[in-house]
């Protein structure tokens, strides 16, 4: 076993310095077996003292070739809602909870598959790092795996969505949907509705990070 593969926790990989450090650090991660699959780690972008912090997922294909997070299509969709609700994505700072793309093959395509809990867990310490060195006044949680990776398994984004939710991990914690289930909505009606939603929960956000 080299360094950095513990299979457990990213934990021990964390260091005690600066987010560049620990972004650096990130690079070479190896706690769980999603070094294997996907091509590089993807560590969140932005600037430290960004107000808000917005986590997703995981990155996808896109994202995965470009080692950068939001850069697919479910990034255009967060750009055009954050349009909207009047939130510049410069000022934000935006990760995800899994650093690392996974994926199974379907032809010659890359289909992303959902993290599991034990790889969840592996890779929740370079969140916490990123939220402890950002200091944001709002995390928002992007879908069901950031929102069970900050506030538990238990926590249901179709019930609880867009309602601060009391955490020590910023003053103000809220979840809403991933952008990418505004993309599988079943036809243009539903995701023009679902679009609306996502708006709204983030005007509410941009509301939040007015009152600091
Ligand atoms: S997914 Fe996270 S914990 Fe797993 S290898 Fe990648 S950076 Fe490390």
């Amino acid at each position: 076993m080299s360094q950095g593969e513990l299979f457990d926790s990213a934990a021990p990989l964390v260091p005690d310095g600066p987010l560049d450090e620990v972004r650096d650090a990130a690079q070479g991660c190896k706690a769980c077996e999603l070094w294997k699959s996907g091509t590089q780690t993807v560590f969140g972008e932005g600037g430290k003292g960004s107000t808000v912090m917005f986590v997703g997922e995981q990155p996808g294909n896109d994202e995965d070739l470009a080692g950068r997070p939001f850069v697919g299509p479910a990034g255009r969709v967060f750009d055009r809602a954050l349009d909207e609700a009047g939130i510049d994505r410069t000022l934000a700072y935006v990760t995800n909870a899994v650093k690392h793309f996974k994926w199974t093959p379907r032809g010659k395509r890359r289909i992303h598959q959902k993290p599991n809990w034990t790889e969840m867990n592996a890779c929740r310490p370079w969140l916490e790092a990123e939220i402890d060195r950002v200091q944001p006044q709002v995390v928002v949680a992007l879908g069901a795996t950031a929102a069970q990776t900050l506030l538990g398994r238990d926590f249901r984004v179709t019930k609880q969505r867009g309602v601060p939710v009391d955490s020590p991990l910023a003053p103000v914690v809220v979840a809403t949907v991933h952008p990418s289930s505004i993309l599988r909505a079943g036809d243009d009606a539903a995701r023009e509705a679902a679009m609306a939603d996502f708006v709204d929960d983030l005007r509410e956000v941009a509301r939040l990070m007015a009152s600091d």
